[in-house]
């Protein structure tokens, strides 16, 4: 039985609020799951069940629930200047500190910084400043973005369009005209079309899913394309760590042809990876950046867009770009996103990760390769997934309709962990903060949901 606060706010959420990627029969039938509060890695439900978060709210709150640091920054800058645009010749300071902060922290060839609020903005914002980027160079026909399937770049009607999702496609007519998509460097997901792959090593298919990228570029016309843009580790499409060889070679190709890379680091950027962006741990130098998520971890929404300079040199000599959000530097968001930051630096925790817990997950959570629901348990910094297999010794997957992701989520919840589901692979993203003790527990509980899974498909005959 839950409690009458719990009813109650349930009735209300399924009559007002419709939610993001949700269906709203199946949200109404069972009852949304309500959190109240959070400290460290943990949330709290209405029902007052404690729930260690594997990911770190939807990627973002990097740095754990409650940190005071993050809480004083907004009240501070709330209570001086809560707002104030950064159109007309004007700027505000946290804006302009947060602009210097992150020229200083990301890779050499960044020293300028677009806002936005959202990572899917800020996708927007890159492509409209791509596309002008070669219409000042006197190379208007290059419009083309090359983008990859199951690759996700925001819920906008560009973001959506860049992203591969078929879901999304499907739904508003997308993608926009000028966005093509290649096949994604997903080893296990490629073969299942291409069988004659199978014996390729890593390496080699890394190198190869690269080259698709060339083939694209030839098939479009070189003179045509703007640009390719990639998440360095997919996250949404579940967590798909790409062979070693494979960004370098794409680094190669852009190179070749002269096209612009963007490196989405939503996820990857703020030290993810266990590098303060993805694309210094993958080997890449892109022309842009787009960010969200982790830069305030979430305690506020931001995101943004870094220009290399080999692009702003470019786009602001030739007049206005007529392109900007009334929150774009946002004063109270840019001070937290500073607070963020110099928190993280204060803790070291990105050498944290990359030393410390990011190897101890990786040696705790590929433990769990021994379970006969389990392969390809893998990690990358504290980003990690799993997929589970109808038969491990065969390579059998589940069939769709197996429904194996739902199953194993809802026992993770009933456990008290959030862990999510894309199709048949299981995927964390804990929070950065995340100590050795909290990693073992993570990994306990999701053995727990993952031995729970097995018994139900054994008890419904899917599994032997
Ligand atoms: C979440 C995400 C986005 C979209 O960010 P929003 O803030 O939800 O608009 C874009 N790219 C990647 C890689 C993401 O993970």
């Amino acid at each position: 039985m839950i409690n009458t606060k719990t009813a109650a706010l349930q009735k209300l959420d399924s009559a007002h609020y419709l939610h993001p990627f949700t269906d709203h029969k199946d949200l109404a039938s069972k009852g949304a799951r309500i959190i109240t509060r959070g400290e460290g890695v943990y949330v709290w439900d209405t029902e007052g069940n404690k729930i260690l978060d594997g990911m770190s709210g939807l990627w973002c709150v990097n740095m754990g629930y409650g940190q005071t640091e993050l809480v004083e920054a907004a009240t501070q800058q709330m209570t001086v200047l809560p707002f104030y645009n950064s159109f007309f010749n004007t700027s505000v300071e946290p804006a302009i500190e947060l602009a210097a902060l992150l020229a200083e922290i990301t890779p050499p060839q960044f020293n300028h910084v677009f806002y936005s609020s959202s990572g899917s903005e800020s996708n927007d914002t890159i492509l409209r400043m791509v596309r002008r980027y070669w219409d000042i160079k006197g190379e208007k026909q290059r419009k083309t973005i090359i983008s990859r399937k199951n690759g996700y770049h925001g819920s906008t009607v560009a973001g959506a369009s860049l992203g591969g999702m078929t879901g999304m496609h499907e739904q508003g007519d997308l993608p926009i005209p000028g966005i093509v998509h290649i096949e994604q460097p997903y080893f296990r997901e490629v073969v299942k079309d291409h069988p004659e792959l199978k014996d390729l090593s890593e390496d080699e298919f890394g190198v190869l899913a690269a080259g698709w990228l060339e083939e694209k570029i030839l098939e479009v016309g070189a003179d045509k394309v703007a640009a390719f843009i990639g998440e360095p580790v997919q996250g949404a499409g579940g967590v798909i760590i790409p062979p070693k060889t494979y960004w370098p070679e794409i680094q190669r190709i852009c190179d070749k042809y002269g096209i612009l890379l963007i490196s989405d680091e939503v996820i990857c950027g703020f030290g993810r990876l266990g590098t303060w962006f993805g694309c210094e741990t993958m080997g890449t130098k892109p022309d842009f950046m787009t960010f969200a998520k982790g830069v305030t971890s979430g305690y506020i929404p931001l995101g943004g867009a870094m220009v290399s300079d080999r692009v702003v040199d470019v786009l602001y000599q030739d007049g206005d770009f007529n392109h900007g959000y009334t929150y774009s530097g946002h004063p109270v968001a840019c001070a937290v996103a500073v607070a963020n930051i110099k928190l993280m630096q204060k803790l070291d925790l990105v050498n944290r990760v990359k030393n410390d817990t990011g190897p101890y997950l990786k040696q705790a959570f590929e433990s769990l390769n021994d379970h006969p629901l389990v392969a390809d348990a893998k990690t990358e910094g504290m980003v990690a997934g799993l997929v589970m297999l109808k038969d491990k010794a065969n390579n059998t997957p589940f069939d769709d309709d197996d429904n194996v992701g739902m199953i194993c989520r809802g026992h993770c919840f009933d456990n008290g962990l959030v862990m999510r589901a894309v199709g048949d692979r299981m995927i964390i993203a804990p929070p950065l903060v995340i100590s050795h003790a909290e990693i073992d527990e993570l990994v306990r509980l999701a053995r727990l949901a993952l031995d729970a899974t097995w018994a139900d498909l054994k008890a419904k005959n899917i599994v032997q």
